[in-house]
């Protein structure tokens, strides 16, 4: 099949993706429009696919599952077909990175390796579940002996956010491949192009066509097709805590069916008087400056002991006024771009509420004056926990200041929130750590670092309001498949 994308030009497509080609949006009510986050102008359009062309892709899905035998050929080839598509990811990294620093926040040598080349790196990882996970267990007793039988669900809808569109895509499409599943995408309608471009790579790696289909269309619409039809035997989420609850409503209303829901998070970063001052100034950094902080494991709420405040607030402010903005398709990476300027005008509103009741900007609290949708890296003191700089998931480059005088006051303010994706501790005190780790109530926790690195077997997922089920490690592929018990008198 020929592409439709030209790598010099960047042409960007329109159209959902099923059954392997580009098809008309004939149900399509009007079209979105896709914009620059770096310059404020309209790149493109997608149109909002409804419930006729959700039920077209859901039935490409399980008509290319019957075809094809995906869930039940031997695992082997469903682990060299998946290995092929990396292959593929990594030989296009240049137009796939180009595609999504084109709509997304994401700075193109971002996009390149840590998006595109690590997301082919996990889509691997999960390749290697399909012939090495499973198995049947067989306890024999009286009279009778049973065993477990495990198969893929179907076909799982999947539905995504902006802020990391190949990556949320790999993290939704290799666990479920490699399962033996197929799946109908919708990836977020600001960043639609990149995970287009992956579905037509996979059918060019030789993954049956129809196993991966994309529609392109809002939340209200097209998300609510995708969660409430009845041919969708799974619904994998990755998106606001507002969201995931629509979801969960839509799914009670409309038949029951498991989900996974990674939802949002306010995540506290603790650091002791005891710490490497200079460590937790480089880590909180890197936990709310990436993508203009529009990540979900931000640490946007920084609670540190009295007696070093000051001076880690200093050395963090310092940090922050070095950032510049750049476009992101900039060859130099530079301050990422909030998604629109809605997001801006809520991210400024917040910070502006937030000084109303009583908190003061030790940095930044404003827009960056250029093109674009760009928000300085800000850092909000004089904060309680009813400040809504402190309550709410702000998704952008702001994070508050807390201070403790106890180890019992810092678990307090961090436990605060209802959310519970990720928490951060630091500390020189290897049993202090330990201990601490325990009580928070977060999915990860980090001592002395922040974030991932290429540790793609730890499963990623929230507690609380922050979500359930995983993303990545062994679970996320196993939350790809349903169990049967079967017994059998002798
Ligand atoms: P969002 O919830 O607005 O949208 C996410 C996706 O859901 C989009 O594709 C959107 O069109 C769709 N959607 C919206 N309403 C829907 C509905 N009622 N039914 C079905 N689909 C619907 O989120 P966003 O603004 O795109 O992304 C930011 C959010 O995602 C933040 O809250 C962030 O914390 C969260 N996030 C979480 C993780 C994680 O792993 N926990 C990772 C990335 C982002």
């Amino acid at each position: 099949m020929s592409s439709v994308f030209n790598p010099a030009q960047l042409t960007l497509p329109s159209g959902h993706f099923i059954g392997g080609r580009y098809v008309d949006a004939a149900d399509s009510a009007a079209e979105i429009d896709v914009i620059s986050p770096s310059t404020g102008q309209r790149i493109g359009g997608i149109p909002r696919a409804g419930a006729a062309m959700v039920d077209d892709a859901v039935c490409a899905a399980r008509a290319a599952l019957a075809r094809s035998g995906w869930g039940g050929v031997a695992p082997r080839d469903r682990l060299k077909a998946l290995h092929r598509w990396a292959s593929l990811m990594e030989e296009n990294a240049e137009t796939l990175a180009r595609l999504e620093a084109v709509s997304s926040s994401r700075p193109l040598a971002d996009a390149r390796v840590g998006d595109v080349l690590v997301t082919a790196e996990q889509i691997r990882f999960f390749a290697e579940f399909a012939d090495k996970e499973g198995g049947n267990l067989v306890p024999v007793s009286d009279g009778h002996f049973g065993y477990i039988e495990d198969a893929p669900y179907g076909v799982v809808g999947a539905i995504t956010p902006w802020n990391f569109p190949i990556s949320m895509a790999g993290w939704k499409l290799g666990p479920a491949l490699a399962a033996g599943n197929a799946v109908v995408i919708k990836p977020s309608e600001m960043t639609p192009y990149s995970t287009l471009y992956m579905a037509e790579l996979s059918v060019q790696a030789g993954i049956p066509a129809g196993l991966i289909n994309v529609v392109l269309g809002d939340g209200p619409v097209t998300g609510t097709a995708i969660t409430g039809h009845p041919g969708i035997d799974k619904v994998s989420f990755t998106g606001s805590t507002r969201a995931g609850g629509a979801i969960m409503e839509n799914i009670a209303r409309t038949g029951i069916k498991p989900m996974t829901l990674e939802l949002g998070g306010k995540s506290p970063m603790v650091v002791f008087a005891d710490a490497d001052i200079d460590l937790a100034a480089e880590c909180l950094d890197r936990g709310i400056t990436p993508n203009a902080g529009q990540f979900c494991v931000a640490g946007s709420r920084i609670i540190v002991a009295r007696e070093i405040a000051d001076e880690l607030a200093e050395k963090l402010a310092e940090r922050f006024k070095c950032y510049q903005p750049a476009d992101t398709l900039a060859e130099k990476p530079g301050f990422s771009p909030i998604i629109s300027e809605t997001q801006l005008s809520r991210i400024d509103s917040i910070v502006k509420a937030s000084v109303d009741q009583g908190a003061h900007i030790l940095c930044g609290g404003a827009r960056f004056e250029r093109e674009g949708s760009y928000y300085q890296p800000t850092l909000i003191g004089g904060v309680d926990e009813s400040n809504p700089a402190v309550r709410e998931e702000i998704f952008g480059p702001v994070a508050t200041f807390q201070t403790f005088e106890t180890e019992e006051e810092a678990m307090a303010l961090a436990r605060h929130a209802t959310y519970g994706l990720c928490a951060g501790l630091f500390t020189r005190d290897l049993s202090r750590a330990l201990r601490l780790t325990r009580q928070l109530e977060a999915g990860t926790v980090w001592v002395n670092r922040y974030g991932r690195s290429r540790d793609h077997i730890l499963p990623t997922g929230g507690w609380k309001a922050s979500g359930m089920g995983k993303d990545l490690g062994r679970e996320a592929y196993r939350a790809n498949r349903r169990t049967k018990s079967v017994l059998i008198d002798l």
